[in-house]
C-alpha cells in the first residue's frame, strides 16, 4: 500500500521540488501550483526539471504563458468565467474546473474557433465547504445522461478533479476521496464506454495529497510544498 509523509519545507523550491517528487509515485502527475507566485520561482521550478504548472486566474496564467518557456503545461484549476476562456484555450493543456453544462458549451466554442479540442475535467463537489465550485455527484450524472455533451467536438473530458474538505479528519478525507474514486469507475464505463483517455482523477493538494494518492489519485495539485505561501 502507499503511504508516504508530507516533506517539511526546505531552503528553495529545488530542494522542495525534490523532496515531494520523492513522494510521489511515477504513475502520478505532479502539478506545481504557482498561483500567486511570480514568474521568477515558476522559472526555478522549471530549471529544476519540472514542466507542468497550475494556475486559478486566467489573466495571471496568460501573462506567464507570455513570460515563461513555452514547453510548460499549463493546467487551469480555479473558477473560470465564461469571459475569460478567451485568455488560455489557445494553449492550455488542461482545464481541470469545469463547473457546469454552460461553461463547458462556452469552452467548445472558443476552442472550435481557435481550431483546437480542450481537454478538461469535470470539477466535483464533494467538500463541506458551502463556496466550493463544481457537480455534485448527481448533478454530474444528470449532465451526462442528457447527452448534449457528446455533441460538442472540440472539448474532450479526460476525467475528474476534486478538493477534500478543509479539515484535520483524516478518515473523512479519505472517505471523500474513496468515494470519488468508486464514481470516477462508475461514470467512466456508464457514459464514457471505458474509453481509454478517460483516465486523469485529480485529487490531492499539500496538506492531504499522501491520503489522494492511496485512495487512487493519479494527479496531485501541489503549490505550498513547493513554493511556500503565498
Ligand atoms: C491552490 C490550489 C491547490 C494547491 O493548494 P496547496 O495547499 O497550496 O498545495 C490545489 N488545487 C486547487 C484547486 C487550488 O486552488
Amino acid at each position: 500500500m502507499y503511504s508516504a509523509g508530507i516533506p517539511t519545507l526546505k531552503m528553495n523550491i529545488k530542494s522542495n521540488l525534490t523532496a515531494v517528487k520523492q513522494t510521489i509515485p511515477n504513475n502520478v502527475r505532479l502539478v506545481a501550483v504557482s498561483k500567486y507566485h511570480p514568474v521568477e520561482a515558476i522559472q526555478e521550478a522549471y530549471d529544476a526539471g519540472q514542466r507542468t504548472f497550475g494556475e486559478s486566474k486566467a489573466l495571471d496564467m496568460r501573462d506567464k504563458y507570455e513570460a515563461l518557456p513555452k514547453d510548460i503545461q499549463w493546467h487551469f484549476i480555479g473558477h473560470l468565467q465564461s469571459n475569460k476562456i478567451k485568455y488560455i484555450v489557445p494553449y492550455v493543456s488542461l482545464i481541470e474546473s469545469v463547473d457546469s453544462f454552460k461553461l463547458l458549451n462556452e469552452i467548445e466554442k472558443c476552442a472550435a474557433k481557435n481550431n483546437r479540442i480542450a481537454d478538461c475535467l469535470l470539477q466535483l463537489h464533494v467538500a463541506q465547504e458551502e463556496t466550493k465550485f463544481g457537480f455534485t455527484f448527481d448533478e454530474c450524472r444528470d449532465m451526462l445522461s442528457n447527452g448534449a455533451w457528446q455533441q460538442l467536438t472540440h472539448v474532450n473530458i479526460r476525467g475528474l478533479m476534486t478538493m477534500a474538505s478543509n479539515t484535520d479528519n483524516k478518515k473523512q478525507i479519505q472517505s471523500e476521496f474513496h468515494s470519488e474514486k468508486l464514481f470516477f469507475d462508475e461514470i467512466k464505463e456508464k457514459y464514457f464506454n471505458s474509453k481509454e483517455d478517460f483516465n486523469i482523477l485529480s485529487e490531492g493538494m499539500s496538506h492531504d495529497y499522501p491520503i489522494a494518492i492511496g485512495e487512487g489519485s493519479n494527479c496531485v495539485r501541489i503549490g505550498t510544498a513547493i513554493f511556500g505561501k503565498p
